[in-house]
């Protein structure tokens, strides 16, 4: 241990650099082929699968591992990128504990079910690095369509689009696409620059353009697309964060997680990233959890999350909770911000108020705590911006401040469809917002040529 790894205050190179290489390596490193044949070989091929009613895209989960047992992992590949074109992202983030995993019949059987995750990453990771492509476009239909945002909505939409002959463009305000999966998404769970290879390898179909630093309700109005194209999908997340509204919340030190993650993730050097010597997160679901492993791996002393309610109303799953503790980091629950403790326009200390329910309802009970804390993140949420939406008037319902779509997700006003994170429903998950996206591209084919 350097000395002076704990000084106070936000510093950078906290760590040793093989310290930052180790702490940001695989979360789960891949399978080996033989690795992959013996886990496989766990599954028992149900009939009625339920791990693949789980899952948000409804890959067919038994065939694709029928298809590595039989040593075809390309053919498993395909059957993973049939309903999921960012299955190789999925297999990274997809919280399979609660979803396909936690389904599985061997885990409620034993407790240790198939690890379909790692599975469909052995085999959307062995066809991209044969660099082997499976769609051709269809002939050309002659009509464009305009996504707003790359995420991982905006980009199922338009690969499958693409392959229905389309015309597409992205519109996307970041320089890089991707959305979170380059800009959110935990550094360990995505190394090695897969969220931008998986960009290329969706883009390589052809007939997508994105034009990058391009923000609707800045560069270009909503009424302009819906003029310009025969179809709009608007696909462009939470850009907004909720406040904390607490006193001192604007002093230095205080800062949004998802703008720090923002930051480790396009960090060329770890090394010169500061982070506190005592941190404290506040918020309870992945991205609070994703900023205090990432902190205490950044080489921070101390990261405390605190949470007003209780562990189980918590967002973050079981899982990532025991991962922000086996990382070193504390939970503490029924605990809601109070004020902001500052020196010299500098955050010293959080001081919180213990929470209880009441009838149902969160109440502080008048005790509070004054914690320790050179640097604390807001991690209470992020919001639906709708201000760039103008240029459609009011026309786009929107309810509980998303945009409200049909089962199709076509929104309220004609030729204009939405999916993922900003539309009202969803889970807030990387492998619904594809399905959305996905499924969006398959309303918009049907409505322009159907
Ligand atoms: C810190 C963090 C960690 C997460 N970890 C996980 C995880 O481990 N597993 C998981 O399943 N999910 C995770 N999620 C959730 C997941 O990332 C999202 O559900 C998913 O990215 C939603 O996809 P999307 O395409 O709807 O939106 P986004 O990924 O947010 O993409 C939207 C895109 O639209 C662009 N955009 C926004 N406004 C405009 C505009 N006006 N004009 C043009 N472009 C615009 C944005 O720049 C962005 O590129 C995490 C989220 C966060 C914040
Ligand atoms: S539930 Fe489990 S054992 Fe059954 S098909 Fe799915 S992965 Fe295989």
């Amino acid at each position: 241990m350097a000395d002076g790894r704990y000084a106070a205050g936000i510093a950078a190179g906290r760590l040793d650099s093989a310290q930052y290489a180790e702490n940001f390596s695989d979360l789960h490193p891949p399978f080996d082929q033989h690795e992959a044949l013996v886990e496989a070989d766990r599954c028992y091929f149900c009939y009625d699968a339920p791990c693949m009613q789980a899952c948000p895209t409804s890959i067919d989960i038994p065939l694709f591992i029928r298809q590595i047992a039989t040593g075809n992992p390309l053919g498993s590949a395909k059957t993973i990128f049939d309903q999921n074109i960012l299955g190789g992202m999925c297999a990274r983030v997809c919280p399979t504990e609660t979803l396909c995993e936690e389904a599985c019949v061997r885990e409620a059987a034993e407790g240790k079910p198939v690890q379909i995750g790692r599975l469909q990453r052995y085999a959307t990771d062995t066809a991209m690095a044969r660099g082997r492509q499976f769609y051709e476009r269809a002939a050309p239909t002659g009509k464009r369509i305009a996504v707003v945002g790359a995420g991982p909505a905006g980009l199922a939409c338009s690969h499958r689009l693409s392959m229905h002959g389309h015309e597409v463009t992205i519109f996307e305000a970041k320089p890089k696409a991707g959305g979170l999966n380059e800009y959110g998404i935990a550094a360990y769970k995505t190394p090695d620059g897969f969220a931008q290879a998986e960009v290329d390898y969706i883009l390589s179909i052809g007939g997508i353009t994105i034009e990058n630093g391009k923000a609707l309700g800045r560069d270009f109005a909503l009424a302009d697309l819906t003029a310009n194209y025969d179809a709009v999908f608007l696909g462009a997340g939470l850009a907004g964060v909720n406040a904390l509204r607490a006193q001192g919340e604007d002093a230095a030190g205080v800062e949004n997680a998802v703008d720090f993650i923002a930051t480790l993730r396009q960090a060329d050097d770890l090394s010169k990233l500061p982070v506190g010597r005592n941190v404290i997160v506040i918020g309870g679901g992945m991205t609070a959890i994703d900023a205090a492993i990432q902190s205490k791996l950044l080489g921070a002393e101390q990261v405390t999350i605190c949470y007003r309610r209780g562990r189980e109303h918590m967002n973050a799953s079981e899982y990532e909770q025991e991962l922000a503790a086996a990382n070193g980091v504390v939970i503490r629950h029924w605990l809601q911000p109070r004020r902001v403790i500052v020196e010299n326009g500098k955050a010293v200390g959080l001081e919180l108020e213990y929470t209880a329910l009441r009838d149902g309802r969160l109440v502080g009970t008048g005790e509070a705590v004054t914690l320790e804390a050179d640097q604390i993140f807001k991690a209470i949420g992020q919001s639906f911006d709708p201000v760039p939406l103008n240029g459609s008037g009011n026309a786009i319902e929107m309810e509980a401040g998303r945009i409200r779509v049909d089962a199709e997700g076509r929104t309220s006003l004609p030729k204009v469809w939405a999916g993922g994170d900003c539309v009202l429903g969803g889970d807030d998950l990387t492998v619904s917002a594809v399905a959305q996206g996905r499924d969006a591209a398959e309303s918009i084919h049907r409505t322009l040529v159907g």
